[in-house]
């Protein structure tokens, strides 16, 4: 793993300083793994790989630098917390809906020392209540289709902000249907960019939504409105 991390890291033109914690957070998810369940991925070069990198090459198609950065349903801490971990300066809050997957961050967080990252179980549509309009961004990978992932995330993100959600290549028709749901939440769809993960040939989209104006009132709604009539 560390070889796969050193290589992918330099490979994406970002610090290798921070490679003990990633393997020291690689660890706590495979023990914690034995006991519930956190990620079906295990071997430890796909940790690496789809998890590690993945994560981090967002690093290098956003200027996260010194800003506030909310990961929506982030279960095992992807990609939010790998973010947090290569650059110290992100003011990273980890949001998920399960109980016992935040548990485990704040287990990762206190073992690394990593203070500062807030660890929020709650339900992001629910979240939103309080925190709307507040972070420069939202990140989210594999969490639900765009048009009921941009309501739970593009309330919580600040005018002149973005949300950027991690898709798959194929995933036109998936922003098409959401054209509607982001012009009426305040959102613009940039071009979409796509990336290689490092020491693979797996291509992976970032979809990026820029705030431009801010969300009406009355979005989001109770989950069960948004995945009933989704925008
Ligand atoms: N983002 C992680 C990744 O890519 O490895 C985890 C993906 S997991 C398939 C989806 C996660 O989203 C689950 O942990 C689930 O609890 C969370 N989730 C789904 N809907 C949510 C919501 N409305 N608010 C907060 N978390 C939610």
């Amino acid at each position: 793993m560390e070889q796969l991390l050193h290589d992918g890291l330099t490979a994406l033109g970002l610090p290798t300083e921070q490679i003990p914690a990633l393997r020291a957070y690689a660890a706590m998810l495979a023990e914690k793994n034995k006991v519930m369940n956190l990620t079906a991925i295990t071997d430890p070069a796909e940790v690496a790989r789809l998890h590690f990198l993945d994560s981090a090459a967002l690093l290098t198609l956003a200027d996260f630098h010194g800003k506030s950065v909310i990961d929506v349903g982030t279960g095992a801490g992807f990609p939010g917390l790998p973010l947090r971990i290569i650059d110290p300066s992100i003011r990273l809050t980890l949001l998920d809906a399960q109980k016992k997957r935040i548990g485990f961050l704040r287990e990762v967080c206190d073992a690394l020392g990593l203070t500062d990252v807030a660890c929020v179980h709650a339900r992001a549509e629910e979240f939103a209540a309080e925190y709307r309009e507040s972070f420069d961004f939202a990140v989210s990978r594999a969490v639900a289709a765009l048009p009921v992932l941009a309501e739970l995330c593009l309330p919580l993100v600040k005018a002149g902000g973005s949300f950027l959600a991690m898709k798959s290549v194929d995933s036109d028709e998936e922003l098409n249907a959401a054209a509607k749901a982001v012009q009426t939440l305040g959102g613009q769809a940039q071009t979409p960019i796509d990336y290689t993960i490092p020491g693979t040939e797996i291509r992976h989209r970032l979809l990026i939504l820029t705030k431009i104006s801010k969300t009406p009132e009355k979005f989001p709604r109770m989950f069960a409105k948004i995945k009933k009539n989704p925008l």
